[in-house]
């Protein structure tokens, strides 16, 4: 089966009600970004992090996967299909799709601050101060902030250069190093990029740029792509 690789950005949610991050006031859902998700805004008023987080889940269990990304499950069907994502909610997964790599972390998990090695499930869709880990510490929401490392950088990047085919859906390509992933991928092989605001990206070679929502555009790429197999 051939290869295709799928880096997904806030975009693909958009569809689902749930907002991107760069909304037309450069707000995040009424915050600034540094007040909710950066270490030092943790630092300085985690109750405030935590209560963030905790709308961004709550509104995250009344949204459904759309169009777009139900598409990329029936692609999973003729292709060997890796999605990248940079989104930290689940709708990949609850449509179906396998082999979802996660950035920037998981809005339905928690992990220990002492030791981030210590990840649990959030319980429905609140977590709050002193909840603990299973060494007393405290909770924080699984999530890689603004300022901090990237663990899995490295593991995407390793797919991304193994791509036979590449697929950017709904991202500003601002945010790295998630956005460095393109440079991953062989010249040769053939890459989209579907967003209706989509930057101009010069330097890349085989890429075409399909300026339409992902909900419309996308299952017209999976069409073709799969139609070309025949
Ligand atoms: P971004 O907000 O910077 O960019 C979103 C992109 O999606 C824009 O280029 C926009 O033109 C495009 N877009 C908007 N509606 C679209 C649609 N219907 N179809 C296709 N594209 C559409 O998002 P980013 O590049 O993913 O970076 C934002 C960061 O914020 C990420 O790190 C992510 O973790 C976080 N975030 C996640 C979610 C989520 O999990 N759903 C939501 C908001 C922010």
């Amino acid at each position: 089966m051939q290869k295709i690789v799928v880096l997904t950005g806030a975009g693909i949610s958009a569809e689902s009600g749930i907002r991107t991050f760069r909304d037309s006031d450069g707000l995040w859902e009424e915050h600034r970004i540094e007040d909710v998700a950066t270490p030092q805004a943790w630092h300085r008023n985690p109750e405030l992090v935590l209560e963030f987080y905790n709308q961004r889940r709550k509104q995250l269990l009344s949204a459904q996967p759309n169009a777009a990304h139900f598409a990329l499950n029936r692609l999973a069907d003729f292709f060997d299909v890796h999605i990248i994502t940079q989104n930290v909610d689940d709708l990949h997964e609850r449509s179906g799709s396998k082999n979802v790599l996660h950035l920037h972390g998981e809005l339905k998990k928690c992990r220990s601050t002492s030791d981030a090695s210590l990840i649990y499930d959030v319980k429905g869709w609140e977590l709050k101060m002193g909840e603990t880990c299973e060494k007393g510490s405290q909770l924080r929401p699984h999530i890689v902030w603004f300022g901090e490392d990237v663990p899995q950088i490295i593991e995407a990047a390793r797919i991304a250069s193994t791509a036979e085919i590449f697929v950017v859906i709904g991202t500003s390509m601002k945010v790295y190093p998630a956005a460095g992933l393109l440079d991953y991928v062989p010249q040769y092989s053939p890459k989209y990029l579907i967003d209706p605001d989509a930057p101009t990206i010069s330097w890349i070679s085989n890429l075409e740029i399909i300026k339409e929502k992902a909900g419309k555009g996308l299952p017209v790429l999976v069409e073709k792509l799969i139609k070309q197999l025949h």
